[in-house]
Formats: structure tokens, sequence, C-alpha cells
């Protein structure tokens, strides 16, 4: 008989170093900043909530909720209603996902092995954080220093060299706010081998959209998610493109991904659209207001956005005590300057209810040097 292992030298690294594959061991775990008792310009929510008769309504449809009951795999009348309200082609596929992050760990668990996953520099950090902990490699290509365009030669160049699987371009970009020049993504649509997938996370805060181009494209992804609305809490993403494509995608899907009381709860609010379409066009104006208003300050530098964020640059204090001293006046943004590369010395604040937005600007008046 084999003798049997001595357990009790074991220790969960010992376990972790021999089984887990060394991508995953170098990784950092997705940070969430704890936000209790602070005002929340980190997260990109809409800070509005509902009025009590819709509350009142929705409870009742909660109601009807059978818990016992597995959720329908298919979410038929959710898909219906995304379909509808959303506009999605009618000859496209469309696949739903526990948050758009499900949708993006999907398509990359399709992948053959040791496939490339390409995206610009800096976007939304899941797409190399997935490709990383499923194995493949992942390929960032810098975006322009000065106003975080596509480096088009650089990514000729790379799409040739590389030949990646997937291309992610968040459009707006997450954490730069802009929207890429619509003729590049054309052009990177034409040179892609494998697919694109133009993620508009952010499409409640912008007319810009490639949905109405998927039926011209076999090779075109449109995912997008209802976190941005004003539904993050309820984890629902979703992906429109060719149906043969969307087909595959369904056989990698857990079969219950969307619960029960998200599958009531989103079809309840797509059917009050008009009220998320308000909040978000206010969020819009407030955009407006935050960006003038940013725009006074000395020391820092404001980038233009079409997402319900705002990234700019610390030219004299550092970004890290500028983030701290908002934090002790209350206020929690993102600090992306740990992130490094074109990163650097920047912060970003999501748009928030007119009183958070004057009372961040008070704040950061407080701070900067001539405030
Ligand atoms: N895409 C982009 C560009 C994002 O910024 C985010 C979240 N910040 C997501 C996707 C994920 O959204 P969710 O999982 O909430 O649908």
């Amino acid at each position: 008989m084999p003798a049997l292992p001595n357990t009790a030298a074991m220790t969960p690294e010992k376990i972790t170093a021999g089984i887990f594959r060394p991508e995953i061991l170098a990784l950092s775990a997705y940070h969430v900043a704890d936000a209790r008792g602070l005002i929340k310009l980190d997260a990109m929510e809409n800070p509005y909530d509902w009025p009590d008769t819709l509350i009142n309504q929705w409870l009742v449809e909660l109601r009807e909720s059978q818990l016992n009951r597995y959720p329908d795999p298919q979410a038929r009348e959710l898909t219906a209603t995304i379909r509808q309200v959303m506009h999605i082609p009618d000859s496209s596929g469309l696949l739903l996902g526990n948050g758009s992050d499900e949708i993006i760990q999907l398509l990359i668990m399709a992948l053959t092995d040791n496939s490339v996953v390409l995206a610009p520099e800096p976007s939304f950090v899941m797409y190399a954080q997935i490709s990383r902990c499923l194995g493949h490699r992942y390929q960032g290509m810098p975006l322009l220093a000065k106003d975080f365009a596509l480096d088009m030669p650089a990514l000729r160049e790379a799409i040739d060299r590389h030949r990646p699987a997937l291309i992610f371009l968040a459009y707006p970009n997450n954490p730069t706010g802009n929207l890429f020049d619509e003729q590049d993504m054309l052009e990177i649509l034409r040179l892609a081998p494998g697919l694109v997938i133009i993620d508009e996370a952010y499409a409640p805060f912008t007319d810009a959209s490639f949905m109405a181009k998927l039926p011209e494209f076999p090779n075109l992804l449109v995912m997008r998610t209802v976190s941005k609305m004003g539904l993050a809490g309820l984890r629902l993403g979703y992906i429109a493109g060719s149906r043969k494509i969307i087909e595959q995608l369904d056989k990698v899907r857990l079969p219950y991904n969307i619960n029960t009381l998200s599958q009531i709860s989103a079809e309840f609010a797509l059917s009050h659209k008009a009220l998320f379409d308000r909040q978000t066009g206010e969020i819009r104006r407030q955009r407006s207001w935050l960006n003038e208003q940013l725009h006074t300050l000395t020391g820092i530098t404001v980038y233009p956005s079409e997402a319900n964020f705002i990234l700019f640059r610390c030219e004299e204090n550092p970004a890290q005590s500028i983030f701290q001293g908002l934090k002790k006046q209350g206020i929690l943004i993102r600090n992306l300057h740990p992130q490094d590369g074109l990163l650097q010395h920047c912060l970003r604040v999501t748009v928030g209810k007119p009183e958070e937005n004057q009372t961040f600007i008070q704040a950061l008046k407080n701070i900067l040097p001539d405030g």
C-alpha cells in the first residue's frame, strides 16, 4: 500500500502552490473600498433611489416570487423586455449574465488554450484579471498619453502579430471616460481575426453606440449592464451579437445564472425605464456642472467624459494626499495612481447628487493650493 501523505506537514500555502496556477497565486483580489459613513463617489453607481410608490409596487411583485423553485433558466420574460427596451436588433442573439463581469468570464472561458486577449490600457481591469486567471495571454495596448485615444499604428501591428481571439473596447472607456474614434473602432472590427467586444457599460450617459451596427459585422458583440443606469445591486449584464456566437456562449453559462429576485426586479424596473432615463439625464447634467467646476480649479488636469465619472490628474499635490484629504472630509472617490502607467497621479470621481457634487468640489478646494 502506498504511504499516505503526511497531511499534518502541509500548509495551505504549500497546497495551493502545488495545485493552483502560478498566474492565480500572483494576482491580487479585486479590491473594493469600505465606503461606510462616506459620500460614495467611487463606483459609478446611480445615486438616486426610487419613489415610495414604486418601491411598494415592486414589493408586490416580489411577493409572487417562488423561492422554492429554480429560476427560469432562460429568463425568457426578462430577455424579451431587454430586447424591446434596449433596441437589440431582431437578427441578433442575446445572452444575460450575472453582471457583465460574468459575461467577460464566459467569453474568456470559451477560448482555446493559450489564446490572446487584447485591450487598450488603461481600461476595465477585469479583462486582464480574468484572462490571466484562466491561463490566457493578455496583451494591454497603451492608449495615447495626450487624450487616451487608440494608438492605431501600434494596434494594427499588435493585431497582426498576436492574432487576438478577443479584443475588448470599452465605449466610453473606464477609467478615462472618453469615447474612442468611431472610424478607428470600425477599422479594428475589419482587421480583427476573432471577436471584438464593444463594452457599452456606460451607454446611459452617451448617445454613441454600436448596437445598431450589429447586423453589419459578424465578429461584433455589444455588451451592456444595468448597473450604471441604477440597478447595480441586481447584477445583470447582457451581450448581443450573431446568434451562432451567442449559442456557443450559452453552453458555457451556468443554467440559473440570473436568480429569481433579479429576474423579477429587473423586469419590473425596466418596465419603468422612464424613471431611470430621468435619473441618468440628471446625472448627465450634473456631469457638465462638475466638469465646469473642476476646470476652474488650478493644480489639476480634467479629462472630457461621456460616462458618469470624471478622471482628473493632480499636477501639484500627490494624488494619494488629495484622495486622503477628501476621505478625511467624508468623501470617497477612486485613487488610480497605484495602477501606474498612464494613470499616474490620476483620481476618478463618480457623478453624484447635486449636493454631493457640491460637497466634493468644496472639499477639493480646501485641499488644492489656490482653493
Ligand atoms: N465594463 C466596464 C467598462 C465597467 O466599468 C464595469 C464596472 N465598473 C463593468 C463592465 C462591469 O459591470 P457589471 O459587472 O456591474 O455589469
